[in-house]
C-alpha cells in the first residue's frame, strides 16, 4: 500500500515536471568557438533558452580557440548521441572527418554564423548577412569624412579578421565595396599599401596581434602624417588598435582619434563609443540568430518548411549551403541607446 502511494506520487511528481523533463524533442550538442568574446556567451545562452523552450535538451561547449578542442568536444557530442550538432567553427575547414562521423550517425550539422567549408554534411547556416557587416563599416567612415564631398586625402588602415573564418572575406569585401573607389580616386590613402586579406588579417581575431600591427603601421607610416580612420571588423580588434592609437597621443585636442569602426556591440566598445573613442560598431542580434536556429532545426527535424533566404551566397566549395541571413544594425554614439537598450538586449546598469 505505502509503496502504491510513493509509485503515485512520485508519478505525479513526474506529470507536473513533464513540459522540461520529458518533452525531449532530442539533445542538441552546440559547440562555440571561445568565450574570450561575450557575443559568443550571448549566443551560447541565448540557444540553450530557446532550445530548452521548445523541448529539447542541450549540450554547450566552448574550445577555447583551440581547433583539437572543438574537434574533441564534437567527437564527444557524437559519441553521446546528440540529435543535431549547431557549430560556429574556429577554422571552417577543419571539421571534415568530424562531420563525416556525424552523418554516419544520421545527425543533423547547422553552421552557425560562420561557414563550414569543404563538407557536404552541412545542412543549414544561420548566419547575418556578412557582406552588409563589411559595407555598413566602411559606410560609416564614408560618411564621417564625407568622403562623397570633402576632398581629402585622407589616411586609412585597414584590418581583417581571422583567416580561416570565411566571414572575415564577407567583411572584407563588403567594406572594400565602398572604399575601394576612394582609394582609386585618391582621395583615401593607405600610406602603409597593406590591402587584401592576405596582409591585413589578424589570426583567431586577437586584439593583441591588431594592436601590434598598429603600433607597427605608426611607427613605420605615421611619425609625420596622422591617420585619420581605421576599418576594425571587429570590437575586440579595435579595443587593440585604439589602445595603440593612445599610446602615442591620439585622442587628444591636437590629435583626434581617427575614425574606428567594430562589430558585435560588446560591452567595452560600446562604453568607447560613449566616451567618444571607437566610433561606430556593428549590432547583431545573438537571440535572433538562435531564434532562426531553433527553427530551422525544429522544422528539420519534423519534415516542416526550414526558414531559409539564401541558396546562392554560401559556397562551401562541395555545396552551396542553403542559409538564412540575419539583417545587421550600424550602431553609434546617437542610437545606441535606442538599438541596444530599446531592444532589451542590454541594460542601462551596464553602461554606468
Ligand atoms: C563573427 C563576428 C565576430 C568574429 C570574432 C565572426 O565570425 O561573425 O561577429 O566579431 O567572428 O569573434
Amino acid at each position: 500500500m505505502k509503496f502504491k502511494k510513493l509509485v503515485l506520487s512520485a508519478f505525479a511528481l513526474a506529470l507536473s515536471a513533464a513540459p522540461a523533463v520529458y518533452a525531449d524533442k532530442g539533445n542538441i550538442g552546440i559547440s562555440m568557438p571561445t568565450k574570450s568574446s561575450s557575443r559568443w556567451i550571448a549566443d551560447g545562452n541565448s540557444m540553450v533558452k530557446q532550445f530548452e523552450a521548445a523541448g529539447y535538451t542541450t549540450d554547450l561547449q566552448y574550445a577555447e580557440d583551440d581547433i583539437p578542442n572543438q574537434l574533441a568536444q564534437i567527437e564527444n557530442m557524437i559519441t553521446k548521441g546528440v540529435t543535431v550538432l549547431v557549430i560556429a567553427a574556429i577554422d571552417g575547414t577543419t571539421l571534415s572527418n568530424v562531420l563525416e562521423q556525424a552523418a554516419h550517425s544520421d545527425i543533423k550539422v547547422i553552421a552557425y554564423d560562420r561557414l563550414i567549408k569543404g563538407s557536404e554534411h552541412v545542412d543549414y547556416y544561420a548566419t547575418f548577412n556578412n557582406f552588409k557587416v563589411g559595407v555598413l563599416q566602411a559606410s560609416y567612415i564614408e560618411s564621417a569624412l564625407d568622403l562623397k564631398n570633402a576632398s581629402g586625402p585622407f589616411n586609412i588602415e585597414l584590418f581583417g579578421g581571422s583567416p580561416d573564418d570565411n566571414n572575415a572575406y564577407f567583411f572584407y569585401d563588403g567594406a572594400m565595396s565602398i572604399l575601394q573607389p576612394h582609394i582609386d580616386s585618391g582621395k583615401l590613402v593607405v600610406q602603409s599599401g597593406q590591402l587584401g586579406m592576405k596582409k591585413v588579417s589578424t589570426l583567431r581575431w586577437d586584439g593583441a596581434v591588431a594592436q601590434a600591427r598598429m603600433d607597427n603601421l605608426i611607427s613605420a607610416n605615421y611619425t609625420e602624417k596622422t591617420i585619420d580612420a581605421v576599418l576594425s571588423p571587429y570590437d575586440g580588434l579595435s579595443i587593440g588598435i585604439i589602445s595603440a592609437l593612445k599610446g602615442v597621443g591620439y585622442g587628444s585636442a591636437d590629435l583626434p582619434m581617427p575614425i574606428v569602426t567594430g562589430q558585435d556591440a560588446e560591452v567595452p566598445s560600446v562604453k568607447s563609443i560613449i566616451a567618444g573613442e571607437q566610433r561606430s560598431t556593428v549590432f547583431k542580434d545573438t537571440r535572433e540568430l538562435a531564434k532562426v536556429t531553433v527553427q530551422m532545426v525544429d522544422a528539420a527535424l519534423s519534415g516542416g518548411e526550414v526558414p531559409i533566404n539564401d541558396t546562392k551566397t554560401y559556397d562551401n566549395g562541395v555545396k552551396v549551403v542553403p542559409a538564412y541571413l540575419l539583417a545587421p544594425v550600424s550602431v553609434d554614439k546617437s542610437n545606441w541607446e535606442e538599438v541596444l537598450l530599446g531592444s532589451g538586449y542590454y541594460k542601462k546598469s551596464q553602461f554606468k
